[in-house]
C-alpha cells in the first residue's frame, strides 16, 4: 500500500494522523534522520526512490512515538509547520549538493585534469550533465509544492532569503532555475 504524504501532512491540523509504520492514529508524530534501508518507507522524500532496499541516503523520517522508539530512531515531536520546514530544509541541502557538484565538485568526480580547470561540465560530459540537469530539475519542483504550501497556509518559510541566494548562485554559475522570478 502507498502511504499518502500529502494527507497526511493536511491531517496535522486536523487532530490525529495515522503513523505510516503501524497506522496508528496519533495527535502528534516524531521526526528524525537515519540512513538505514527500512527508514525509506518511512520517508517521504524517498517516496518516488527507485532503490530502497539498499538506499543508503540520510532520510527525514516521520514516525508515531513507539514505532520511532521501536526502530531506535532518534526523534522529536514535530507539528505540522514544523515538519514542514524540515522537508523544506532537507531539500534545500540537496539543492545546495546539485550547485556544489555543478560549481567543481564534478572536476573531481570525473577526474579532470589541472588543464582543463576552466572546462564546463556540459561540454565535458554532456550526459552527466543532463543527468544532474534533471535531477536539480526534480528537486526545484519540489521545493515549489513546500512553497506553495507555506503560502497557502499564511506561513512564513523559514530561512526565506535561502531562495535568492540559491538564484543568484545558479545564474553565477551560468545556468538556469525554475526557482527564479
Ligand atoms: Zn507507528
Ligand atoms: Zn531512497
Amino acid at each position: 500500500m502507498q502511504f499518502d504524504w500529502a494527507k497526511t501532512i493536511e491531517d496535522i491540523f486536523a487532530d490525529q494522523v495515522n503513523c505510516p509504520r503501524c497506522e496508528i492514529l496519533t495527535p502528534q508524530l516524531v521526526a528524525g534522520y537515519s540512513r538505514a534501508p527500512w527508514a525509506a518507507d518511512y520517508a517521504p522524500r524517498c517516496e518516488s526512490c527507485t532503490h530502497k532496499e539498499d538506499c543508503d541516503s540520510r532520510k527525514l523520517v516521520f514516525l508515531c512515538e513507539s514505532c520511532a522508539r521501536e526502530l531506535r530512531l532518534r526523534a522529536r515531536p514535530v507539528d505540522q509547520e514544523a515538519m514542514m520546514s524540515l522537508l523544506v530544509q532537507d531539500c534545500r541541502k540537496d539543492l545546495e549538493e546539485c550547485l556544489d557538484y555543478l560549481a567543481d565538485y564534478w572536476q573531481e568526480d570525473l577526474d579532470i585534469s589541472p588543464e582543463e580547470i576552466t572546462a564546463r561540465l556540459e561540454d565535458v560530459a554532456p550526459d552527466v550533465f543532463e543527468e544532474e540537469t534533471a535531477w536539480r530539475a526534480k528537486l526545484e519542483e519540489e521545493y515549489l509544492r513546500y512553497h506553495r504550501w507555506f503560502r497557502d497556509h499564511n506561513i512564513r518559510i523559514p530561512d526565506a532569503e535561502w531562495r535568492s541566494q540559491y538564484v543568484e548562485e545558479v545564474i553565477g554559475l551560468g545556468y538556469t532555475t525554475a526557482i527564479g522570478d
